[in-house]
């Protein structure tokens, strides 16, 4: 085939209107923080695109308070109506200023701009109208009549996808009637700054929202903070399970939607060319920076050599490069730090016996880049297939029966998401109902939408964001009782 080549079609970065620093966003302003000011970067250029302030101690002090008064004087008062236009604003806003977010989140994070336009952007606005939606309808969340809001609700989140997260967790909150206090993650602070701008823009009321920007320390003083009634945190396993520890006995509701391990299990009678599909996007999408992401392909074995054949051919389609054009499939990885790991682990897949195949791509010189990466003849027992790589990896297994492909799935700490590729509805509901995993998606992957719950088993951390579930993380219910309380109450 001859070669085609495509040419650049960059995105304008003309739409941005950045400021050469950032201060933290507290009480509807903009302040100076105190602790040391860093840099965020593109990854794909490691050229500098803005400084930013780091929060200390008496920052979030300061933030938390805001957060409280507020709550007190403004946000506790409102009517879940009025509550839900402000919702409705900031979600128009969204949408108003989609290309200049979709232009900075690829610029910052690195992911390609064709999935921040047309996947984080449009769901960060749904994530707010499905919300705002809610903010009057409390009582029909199945919490019993007249359910309270927590309180100032402190949220951590990474650095994958920086807008979206933040929507996951501002929008639920903001409508079940908390105030926020909120850090981004270090290397991916810029969308959260233009989104304060957003809030300046919607007039929502000061100290609603404080968005304080800063590394690991930052959070950890956010979480353990005493004035704090709510702790929502997205991220690794490791940093969830000491959030754990450390809120322990404060009385602090916390929610951990931690890391994944998701097994993509395709049956001999499945559409293989939409399975390959499936494939690609279920672990090449967002460079594998996904917690969702279907890591570990369990193919039958009788239709193995053909996906694993097909699945290289239609990865040497791929195209790796600036993260602002729009013809790019493959964006830079987040940082040095994450880089280092994927090729770490990447090494101990080989270093353990797996075959390691990658796609053959042109690596740009400056940034940080991962081409897209096959393991075959790997095994469940192998790092590749049990730990969380967070990158273009994919560790190939094989089954030969159902009940084979229900236990190597199964075969993990994780828990939050799988897929299954077949032709018969009643194998997938057959195998989905054995799958010990929170999402379960059938003849797709990676498909995200407000109204639906999303959240783990075991090591992926518990709790639901999405749907009415996501409203339960953020209200004391009033006058009902769940069953927990109620065997609990029996037992006294
Ligand atoms: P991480 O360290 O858990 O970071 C998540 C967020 O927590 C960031 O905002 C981080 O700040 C903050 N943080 C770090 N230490 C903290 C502490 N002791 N107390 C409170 N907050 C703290 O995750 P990471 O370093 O970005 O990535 C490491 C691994 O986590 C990845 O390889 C991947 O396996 C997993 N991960 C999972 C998800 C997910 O969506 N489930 C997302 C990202 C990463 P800084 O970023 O400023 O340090
Ligand atoms: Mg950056």
């Amino acid at each position: 085939m001859p070669f085609l080549d495509y040419a650049p079609a960059p995105e304008s970065t003309a739409i941005l209107h950045l400021r050469e620093s950032y201060g933290l966003f507290i009480d509807g302003e903009f302040v100076d923080g105190h602790g040391a000011s860093f840099q965020t970067i593109s990854p794909a250029t490691e050229v500098k695109i803005a400084e930013i302030s780091a929060a200390n101690a008496q920052d979030v002090d300061v933030a938390v308070a805001a957060a409280r008064r507020a709550y007190d004087r403004t946000w506790s008062r409102l009517s879940g109506a009025d509550r839900g236009k402000y919702l409705f604003r900031i979600a128009r806003l969204v949408q108003e200023r989609a290309r200049e977010l979709a232009v900075a989140e690829s610029l910052d994070n690195g992911k390609p701009i064709k999935e921040s336009r047309d996947v984080d952007v449009p769901l960060v606005a749904a994530w707010f109208f499905y919300y705002a939606g809610w903010a009057d309808k409390l009582d029909y969340a199945g919490l019993g009549p007249n359910p309270r809001a927590l309180g100032v609700a402190a949220q951590v989140i990474p650095w994958n996808f920086p807008l979206l997260m933040l929507a996951w967790k501002i929008a639920p909150a903001l409508a079940a009637g908390n105030t926020v206090v909120i850090k981004p993650a270090e290397t991916t602070p810029l969308t959260a700054l233009i989104f304060a701008e957003i809030l300046q823009q919607a007039d929502l009321p000061a100290g609603v929202v404080n968005i304080i920007t800063g590394a690991g320390d930052t959070g950890s003083l956010l979480v353990n903070h005493p004035g704090v009634n709510k702790v929502a945190f997205t991220g690794s396993t490791a940093v969830g399970r000491a959030i754990a520890k450390s809120t322990a006995g404060t009385g602090k509701k916390l929610t951990l939607e931690l890391g994944g391990k998701a097994a993509n299990i395709v049956f001999d009678d499945a559409p293989i060319d939409q399975a390959i599909e499936g494939i690609v996007n279920g672990i090449f999408f967002n460079q594998g920076h996904v917690c969702c992401a279907g890591s570990r392909l369990l193919v039958q074995e009788n239709v193995q050599d053909e996906v694993v054949d097909r699945l290289k051919a239609r990865l040497s389609t791929l195209r790796l490069g600036d993260p602002l054009d729009k013809n790019t499939d493959i964006g830079a990885i987040n940082s040095r730090e994450q880089l280092d790991r994927i090729r770490e682990l990447s090494d101990v897949g080989e270093q353990e016996g797996a075959e390691r195949w990658t796609a053959d791509c042109v690596i740009p010189k400056d940034g940080f880049w991962f081409a897209p990466t096959i393991f075959t003849n790997v095994s469940t027992s192998h790092r590749i297939a049990r730990e969380e790589v967070f990158g273009p990896v994919l560790s190939v297994l094989s089954f030969r029966t159902p009940a084979e492909a229900i236990s190597k799935a199964n075969n993990t700490p994780y828990g939050l998401s799988a897929g299954i590729w077949s032709d018969k509805g009643s194998r997938i509901l057959g195998v989905a109902d054995k799958l010990r995993a929170g999402v379960v998606w059938a003849n797709t992957f990676n498909q995200f939408d407000p109204s639906s719950p999303f959240g783990g088993y075991k090591e992926s951390g518990y709790g639901r964001e999405g749907g009415r579930h996501g409203l339960a993380a953020y209200l004391e219910s009033s006058g009902w009782h769940s069953p927990a309380a109620i065997s609990k109450g029996a037992r006294k």
